[in-house]
Parts: structure tokens; C-alpha cells; sequence
């Protein structure tokens, strides 16, 4: 490194040292950069070489501390950003309940399809409150977990007979979803989801009455027929 590099790397700053330094914004700067007030530069960031960095000439900062401080925090668009994530978490405030088997609240996982769904208001938040309590039994409450296990254990038992049997990869999957679907076509009990679902549904009704109404299920009445 030369007496010059030296010189520059006390004239300027990196973006976010100065922010952190002069307790300022990124739209601060930003906007004081592009009303001419600082000189900043794009320069390759040290970190990766893709990525470019903002630096910032110190003395321009100093000199015009308080104009700078005077522009709006958050840009517009970042505005509209911070009412979109205020919305949608009190939206998951709103969608969360207490299970009272695991004694704790439950919150709408990131990534939930109904919590989107629900946002989107293309459904209620009582009605995306009770899909999200019946997912949170049928993963927490029932078998699910354990019967999609031993499906997939089961299912890979075929594959391995019919790879022995001279399959090739796809092959032997296709007439393995082949089977199931067959099979599912015969009525057979295997929709796990389904049977999770119903059994979830009835601990849900011991647990919140008032919210989930007792319908007995497919399964009980067929016990009860046989
Ligand atoms: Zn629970």
C-alpha cells in the first residue's frame, strides 16, 4: 500500500461506517449524494469482487451534518417496506393461538401458504386460524410425521424390489406412484393426510370447543359399522 492509498482511505469512508459513524441513514446519504452536497463513489467491494461498495468523501459529511440529518430517514419505497412488515406481523399476532398440549403460543410459520393466502385476503383470519391450528396438530398431535415415515420406508422397499427386478431409476418410481394411485382408487385407507387431518380435527375439538364442532369421521364410523 502507498502513501496515496493511505491518503484516500482517510478521505473517505465506506457507506456504512459513515452511517454508523455519524449516526445517519442510508436514504441521508444517499439523498445528500445525489443533491451534490457528498461525494460518493461506486468502488469494487473487497469482500467480492461481483459486489460494488459505496465510499464517502468524510469531509463533505462534516461539513454539512446538519442538512444531511434534515433529510427524510427512510426513502419512500422503504416507507411502504416498513408498512408492509408491520401489517403482515400483526396479521401472524392475530393468526396465533395457544396450544394448550404443547403450552405455547403458536405463530403462522414464514413460508405457510394460508398465512399468504390469508394476507391476500382471499381468506379469513378465522377461517386461516383454523387451517393453521389443524397443521399444527397434524404435525405436532398425531402420527403424521411418523406415518409419512414409514410410507416413504415402505415405499422405498418397492423401489428396491423393483430395481432388483431389472427397473431402471424412473422406471421403478413410475409403477411405484402407479400402485398408489391404483390403490387410492380402491378406497384404500393410505391419504395420510387425510386420516391425520380427521384425527387432528377431533383433538381440536376436545380442545376449542366453541371453534371446532364435533363431526365424526369417516374412520370412526366405519369402526363403528364393522
Ligand atoms: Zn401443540
Amino acid at each position: 500500500m502507498n502513501a496515496d492509498s493511505d491518503k484516500r482511505d482517510r478521505e473517505y469512508s465506506y457507506l456504512s461506517t459513515i452511517i454508523r459513524e455519524f449516526k445517519l441513514t442510508k436514504n441521508q446519504v444517499q439523498s445528500a449524494g445525489s443533491d451534490g452536497l457528498v461525494e460518493m463513489r461506486e468502488v469494487e467491494n473487497p469482500h467480492n469482487s461481483e459486489m460494488v461498495a459505496t465510499i464517502v468523501k468524510r469531509k463533505d459529511v462534516e461539513a454539512h451534518l446538519t442538512q444531511i440529518k434534515s433529510y427524510p430517514t427512510l426513502a419512500p419505497n422503504e416507507r411502504t417496506d416498513r408498512k408492509r412488515y408491520a401489517g403482515r406481523r400483526r396479521l401472524r399476532d392475530k393468526l396465533e393461538f395457544h396450544c394448550p398440549r404443547c403450552e405455547r403460543d403458536i405463530r403462522a410459520l414464514r413460508g405457510s401458504e394460508m398465512f399468504e393466502v390469508c394476507w391476500e385476503r382471499q381468506a379469513s383470519t378465522e377461517e386461516a386460524q383454523r387451517v393453521l391450528m389443524v397443521a399444527h396438530y397434524r404435525h405436532e398431535h398425531t402420527d403424521y410425521e411418523k406415518r409419512l415415515r414409514e410410507r416413504a420406508d415402505l415405499r422405498y422397499e418397492r423401489y428396491r424390489e423393483f430395481r432388483d427386478g431389472g427397473y431402471d431409476f424412473d422406471e421403478a418410481w413410475e409403477r411405484i406412484d402407479e400402485e398408489d394411485i391404483e390403490e387410492e382408487d380402491e378406497g384404500e385407507e393410505f391419504d395420510i393426510k387425510a386420516r391425520s387431518n380427521e384425527e387432528a380435527l377431533s383433538l381440536l375439538h376436545q380442545d376449542f370447543p366453541t371453534v371446532f364442532a364435533h363431526q365424526r369421521s369417516k374412520y370412526e364410523r366405519q369402526e363403528s359399522n364393522t
